[in-house]
C-alpha cells in the first residue's frame, strides 16, 4: 500500500474560510499549498456582514485595522412589521471591542487576507482545480487539473475541504449534505436610494411575503437583499423598476432608488454535511453547512469553522498533541452548525409570513418578546454567544465556563502595555489568566497543565484586576486556561499554595 510522509496541508478553495485555514496553519509554521479553480476573486455579491466575535479572531493576524479602514460600523438594526417598528437592537451594548457590524465586502475581505497570507510565503494557486482525492496510509493523494489541461499527482498529509457549497472534496468523501430549499427567490442588488432614514443602520422591512434588507455600504451605498413571493419568482436581469417596485410595497416612507450598480437572484438552501471530516480530509465552511443569508451568518461561522480546525491541526502536525484532538472538531462545529441552520430557517419563516391573522401576530406580539431577548439576541447574531461547553452550539448567559468564548474586559492597570483581557491571549498557544495569584503558584499550575498534553502555555499576570476577574466568574484568586481560539480550555483548581506538589494543585474543574 502506498505510504505518505509529507506534513503538508492542502487547502481546496480560497474563499474565507480557504484563506483563514491557511493562514492559521502558516503562522504556526505548517507547511500550505492552497489552490482555487478560479482565475481570481469572485466578483459576485456575497457576504457584507462581519460579525464582532469574527473580527476578535481576526486580531490575532493583525489585519483588524486594515478591515475596519474598508468597512462601514453599523451600529444599530431595525425591523418593521407592515410599517410598523418592531425591533430596534443596538450593538453598542456588545460585550466585544467591536460592537458593531462591520460592512465589507467579502470580495475585499478576500484580498485582505490573501495580502496576509502572502506575508508567510504563501501565494494562492489559481486556476488549479481538485479533481479527485485518495486516502493512503499517513496522508492524502490528489489529482489536480491545472488550466493549460495538464494533470497533477500530488501527495499532502492533509486535506481541507474549503471549496464551497458544491464541494468536491466532500463529493469524493462520499458524505450527504442532506436538507432543503425555500421555495421563495431572492434578489441581491448594491443601489443607492434617497429616503430619510440615517445610514449607518441595518433595515429590515416585513411586509406579507416580501422582505427588503438593507445593509449600509461605504460611500452612500446600500446593498439590498429581496424576497419575491414564490409565486412571482422573476427571471432575467435585475432592473432599477424591480428593485423599486419591490420597495413601493414594502418599504414605508418615500425612498427612491437613484443608481443600481450590480445586482442578482439566488435560492436559499439549507444543508449540513452529515460529517466534518475522514480521516485526514476535512471541510470548512460553506463545504459543511450553508443556511440563509437572514443574520448575516455564512462567512462568519466558516471563518470559526478555520479557527477551531487551525491550531488543532498545527498541534497535531507539530507533534504537540495526538491525533485524538481533531475528532473534537467536528462535534464542536456540528451543534454551532445545526443552531445556525435552525435558527435561521426559523428567522427567514416569520420574516416571509403572509397571512393577516400570522402577521397580525408579528406585528403586535413580536415587539414584546422582542424586547425581552434584545440582548440575547444581538450577542447570537455577533457569535459572542457560541460555546463548546455542551451539545448546544451556545452559551446563553456568558459565564465563561469551559467551552465558553473567553471574555473580553478593559484592564485597570494594564499588563505588559496591554489594555483588554483578549490583548494578553497568546495566538499561537494557551494562555493561563492568573489573577492575584501569589508568585511561584501560577508558575507550578503552568507546569501542572503542560504535563496535561495542553501543548504551550503562555502566562498572563492579572494584578488587581477585578472587572477582568468578575467578567471570568472569580471572587478570589484563581486561574482560566484559554485555548488558542479563544474560549477556556480549564478552571483550574488551585489547592493548598505551598505545601503539595503542583499536579496536586492543578485539578481540571469540566
Ligand atoms: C447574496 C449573499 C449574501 C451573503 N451575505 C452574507 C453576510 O452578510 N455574512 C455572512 O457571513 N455570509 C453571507 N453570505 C454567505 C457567504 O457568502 C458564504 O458563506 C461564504 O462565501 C462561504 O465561504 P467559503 O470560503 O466557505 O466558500 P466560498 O466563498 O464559496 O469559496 C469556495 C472557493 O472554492 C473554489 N473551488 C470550488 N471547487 C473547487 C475545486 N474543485 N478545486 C479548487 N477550487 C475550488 C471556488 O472557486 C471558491 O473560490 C452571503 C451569501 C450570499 C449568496
Amino acid at each position: 500500500m502506498t505510504a505518505v510522509t509529507s506534513s503538508r496541508v492542502l487547502v481546496v478553495g480560497a474563499g474565507p474560510s480557504g484563506l483563514t485555514i491557511a493562514l492559521e496553519l502558516a503562522r504556526r509554521g505548517v507547511p500550505v499549498r492552497v489552490i482555487d479553480k478560479a482565475p481570481g476573486p469572485s466578483g459576485e455579491t456575497r457576504a457584507l456582514g462581519m460579525q464582532a466575535r469574527t473580527l476578535e479572531l481576526f486580531e490575532r493576524h493583525g489585519i483588524v485595522g486594515e478591515l475596519l479602514r474598508h468597512g462601514l460600523r453599523a451600529t444599530r438594526f431595525n425591523v418593521f412589521s407592515e410599517g410598523r417598528p418592531i425591533l430596534d437592537a443596538d450593538f453598542g451594548d456588545l460585550d466585544s471591542a467591536y460592537p458593531f457590524l462591520l460592512m465589507i465586502p467579502q470580495d475585499r475581505t478576500e484580498a485582505i487576507l490573501a495580502a496576509q497570507l502572502a506575508t508567510h510565503g504563501v501565494r494562492v494557486e489559481r486556476e488549479v482545480t481538485l479533481a479527485g482525492l485518495t486516502q493512503v496510509d499517513g496522508g492524502v493523494l490528489t489529482v489536480l487539473e491545472h488550466a493549460d489541461g495538464t494533470a497533477e499527482h500530488s501527495s499532502v498529509g492533509w486535506t481541507v475541504g474549503a471549496d464551497g457549497a458544491h464541494s468536491t472534496v466532500r463529493k469524493q468523501l462520499g458524505l450527504d449534505f442532506a436538507g432543503t430549499s425555500f421555495e421563495e427567490n431572492f434578489t441581491v442588488a448594491d443601489l443607492r436610494v434617497e429616503w430619510a432614514r440615517q445610514h449607518d443602520q441595518f433595515f429590515a422591512f416585513l411586509n406579507r411575503g416580501r422582505f427588503v434588507a438593507m445593509f449600509p455600504m461605504l460611500e452612500g451605498w446600500h446593498r439590498v437583499a429581496i424576497a419575491r413571493r414564490a409565486d412571482d419568482p422573476g427571471t432575467g436581469d435585475v432592473t432599477l423598476e424591480e428593485l423599486q417596485r419591490a420597495f413601493d410595497a414594502t418599504v414605508p416612507g418615500p425612498a427612491r432608488i437613484v443608481e443600481v450598480r450590480q445586482s442578482g437572484r439566488f435560492r436559499i438552501n439549507q444543508r449540513r454535511a452529515s460529517r466534518y471530516s475522514v480521516d485526514r480530509v476535512f471541510l470548512v465552511g460553506d463545504a459543511a453547512h450553508i443556511h440563509s443569508v437572514v443574520g448575516a451568518q455564512g462567512m462568519n461561522t466558516g471563518i470559526q469553522d478555520a479557527f477551531n480546525l487551525g491550531w488543532k491541526l498545527a498541534a497535531v502536525i507539530r507533534g504537540d498533541a495526538s491525533a485524538d484532538l481533531l475528532d473534537s472538531y467536528g462535534s464542536e462545529r456540528t451543534p454551532v452548525a445545526e443552531r445556525l441552520v435552525d435558527g435561521t430557517r426559523r428567522i427567514t419563516r416569520l420574516t416571509l409570513l403572509k397571512g393577516p391573522v400570522r402577521t397580525w401576530f408579528r406585528r403586535h406580539l413580536a415587539p414584546r418578546v422582542l424586547s425581552r431577548v434584545r440582548t440575547r439576541l444581538t450577542r447570537a447574531v455577533a457569535q459572542l454567544d457560541v460555546s463548546y461547553h455542551d451539545r448546544s452550539g451556545a452559551a446563553p448567559r456568558g459565564r465563561a465556563a469551559v467551552g465558553d468564548r473567553a471574555p473580553d474586559a478593559p484592564l485597570v492597570r494594564g499588563a505588559g502595555g496591554a489594555r483588554r483581557v483578549h490583548e494578553l491571549l497568546d495566538d499561537r498557544g494557551h494562555t493561563l489568566l492568573c489573577f492575584d495569584l501569589p508568585d511561584g503558584v501560577a508558575e507550578e499550575a503552568t507546569a501542572g497543565i503542560a504535563a496535561g498534553g495542553a501543548g504551550p502555555v503562555h502566562v498572563a499576570h492579572l494584578t488587581g484586576e477585578h472587572e477582568a476577574a468578575s467578567a471570568y466568574g472569580l471572587t478570589a484568586p484563581g486561574a482560566v486556561l484559554v485555548r488558542p481560539d479563544g474560549y477556556v480550555a480549564r478552571r483550574p483548581r488551585l489547592e493548598h499554595p505551598g505545601n503539595d506538589t503542583a499536579a496536586d494543585r492543578v485539578r481540571s474543574r469540566t
